[in-house]
């Protein structure tokens, strides 16, 4: 039944964002209150059914945002054909922590690499402190995806990844 097609997807940005979350949000479509932090790196993987005869497989690597696993990282995103860097909406300090992130993709990672910034827990938008604009013009400025989502609420994560998908090479 047609083409399938396999990436690795790694997923980066500081601890508590919800990288664990968007995760089994797309994977399990299931959202925990109460999830417990990742130790070093999970995978998990799902197929994204983008046309008729085209199956996209996703292999994605969740890490752990602690600093003590941060030497870790290279390992998960060095042969990674995509990346979600991932934000918390209402921590700005999180989006820079994302910035520092694409920075060292787009000087290590494959030079192929397609990198999607997320600004998670949109859900929560009476606690926003960072700008739909000032992300969504970084990330022109950068060359990446962008997105706000809610694992939560479950808004935009489908669209995240399959406007991924949709620009994986086929051949
Ligand atoms: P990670 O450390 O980046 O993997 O973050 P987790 O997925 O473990 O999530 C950290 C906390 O944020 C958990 O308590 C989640 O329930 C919560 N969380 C994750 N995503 C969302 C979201 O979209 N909205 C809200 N309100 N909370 C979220
Ligand atoms: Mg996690």
């Amino acid at each position: 039944q047609g083409k399938v097609y396999q990436f690795k997807l790694v997923l980066l940005g500081e601890s508590a964002v919800g990288k664990s979350s968007l995760v089994m949000r797309f994977v399990k479509d299931h959202f925990d209150e109460y999830r417990e932090s990742t130790i070093g790196a999970a995978f998990l993987a799902r197929s994204v059914q983008l046309e008729d005869d085209v199956t996209v497989k996703f292999e994605i690597w969740d890490t752990a945002g602690q600093e003590r696993y941060k030497s870790l990282a290279p390992m998960y995103y060095r042969n990674a054909n995509c990346a979600v860097v991932v934000y918390d909406i209402t921590q700005p300090s999180s989006l820079e922590k994302a910035k520092a992130w694409v920075n060292e993709l787009q000087r290590q990672a494959d030079p192929n690499i397609v990198i999607a910034l997320a600004g998670n827990k949109s859900d929560l938008e009476a606690r926003r402190a960072v700008p739909t604009q000032t992300a969504k013009e970084y990330a022109e400025e950068s060359g990446l995806l962008f997105f706000e989502t809610s694992a939560k609420t479950d808004t935009n994560v489908t669209k995240l990844f399959d406007e991924i998908a949709k620009l994986m090479p086929r051949d």
